[in-house]
């Protein structure tokens, strides 16, 4: 059965809006939807040139979302811009003009943030493989998944749907091969998931970072969510990051995308370590002949023009989809496998210039 953070979204995308095809979804007219209950929550926003629809948009919203089961109740708010959408911003939210400072996470040697300029390039399996490789190695690894849009971390680690425990005022976190680890995923059921925004964002990363009984150790590493966005800013002001690993894959526009990503680093002052270039190229099983499916070698082009290291190529390969999508990630799964030793040289290499860096 689909979740329920997909009917949501199903049904938000056929309501269209604007003149070039695009829906309430692609138009970002949804500010945010929250669920309580049986009731949604929803913000809309639609701008004065849009006044003509507002009603009709509204209606269909209301109507779209009572036809999903468990949601019985629509209150919609309707703003003209997304600054109305969010008062509260102001005073809890993160703000780069006078951020909020706090330090969380010293009780980890590293603090490393995975980040891609957009979604579905891996960056949540680099995220995992390279913690399980760090581990390998001999170090103690925790995993914060900070990915509160699309938490695949529970998914990926073998341990979805279960819910968290509290030890003493605070969340003990879970434990999977030897890694400690704090996902949404655990925090909300799949079939109650959020559409998060803004200080809704900033509260739950907050949350992650100040209520959890986090062991401590040589790294944390946290999965950040795909861009740069709210969560981003949040781990800006909130922890002291060692620095950011961004993941992308060869083609020109992902790559696109993760320049952003490395400028926006650049303003809130985190370093970038380096580039890791995922789905570089295929290795037939069969045959071994390599096939560089979205052309090889972009990113490392890349972090030489940015002047940032590059960390490594990570071939697309059947055994790390499977490890990935069924929990036991490639380098516990099959340590001596080639994929696995691409991590582990990956893991050395961030080591090395973690340690250089200081
Ligand atoms: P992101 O965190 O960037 O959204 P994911 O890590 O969730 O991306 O990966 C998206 C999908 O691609 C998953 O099904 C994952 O198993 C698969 N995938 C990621 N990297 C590889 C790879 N190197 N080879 C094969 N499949 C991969």
């Amino acid at each position: 059965m689909e979740s329920m953070e997909q009917q949501i979204r199903e049904v938000l995308e056929q309501i269209p809006f604007s003149d070039n095809g695009g829906n309430i979804l692609t138009s970002e007219v949804v500010h945010s939807l929250e669920l309580s209950g049986e009731t949604a929550n929803v913000v809309l926003v639609i701008g004065d040139d849009y006044q003509g629809i507002k009603e009709e948009t509204v209606a269909k919203v209301e109507q779209g979302l009572k036809s999903i089961d468990g949601i019985s109740e629509v209150n919609a708010k309707v703003v003209s811009s997304k600054a109305d959408a969010e008062p509260q911003q102001q005073q809890a939210g993160p703000n780069p003009e006078s951020p909020e400072q706090a330090n969380y996470l010293q009780e980890y040697e590293n603090v490393i943030l995975v980040a891609s300029g957009k979604g579905g390039v891996g960056k949540s399996t680099v995220a995992i493989n390279l913690a399980l490789a760090l581990k390998a190695s001999g170090k103690k690894v925790s995993i914060m998944d900070a990915d509160v849009y699309g938490p695949s971390v529970p998914i990926m680690l073998g341990r979805r749907n279960e819910p968290l425990q509290m030890e003493g005022q605070q969340v003990k976190p879970l434990n999977q091969y030897g890694i400690d680890f704090i996902s949404v995923g655990n925090m909300v059921k799949e079939d109650q998931a959020l559409i998060w925004r803004g200080p809704m964002t900033h509260q739950v990363i907050q949350q992650m970072l100040r209520d959890t009984a986090w062991p401590g150790g040589d790294y944390m590493i946290v999965d950040l969510p795909p861009g740069t966005g709210d969560v981003q800013l949040s781990m800006a002001q909130m922890t002291e990051a060692t620095g950011a690993v961004i993941v992308c894959t060869p083609q020109d526009v992902a790559l696109l995308d993760a320049r952003k990503a490395i400028a926006m680093f650049g303003k809130v002052n985190i370093p970038v370590l380096g580039m890791i270039e995922n789905m570089s190229a295929f290795v037939c099983p069969k045959c071994g002949e390599e096939t560089p499916i979205f052309a090889k070698g972009g990113a490392e082009r890349e972090s030489a023009s940015q002047d940032v290291a590059y960390i490594g190529g990570v071939p697309i390969e059947m055994d790390i989809r499977l490890g990935s999508d069924n929990g036991d990630p490639i380098v516990n799964a099959n340590p001596n496998s080639a994929s696995a030793k691409v991590f582990m040289e990956m893991a050395a290499k961030l080591d090395q210039i973690v340690s250089e860096a200081k």
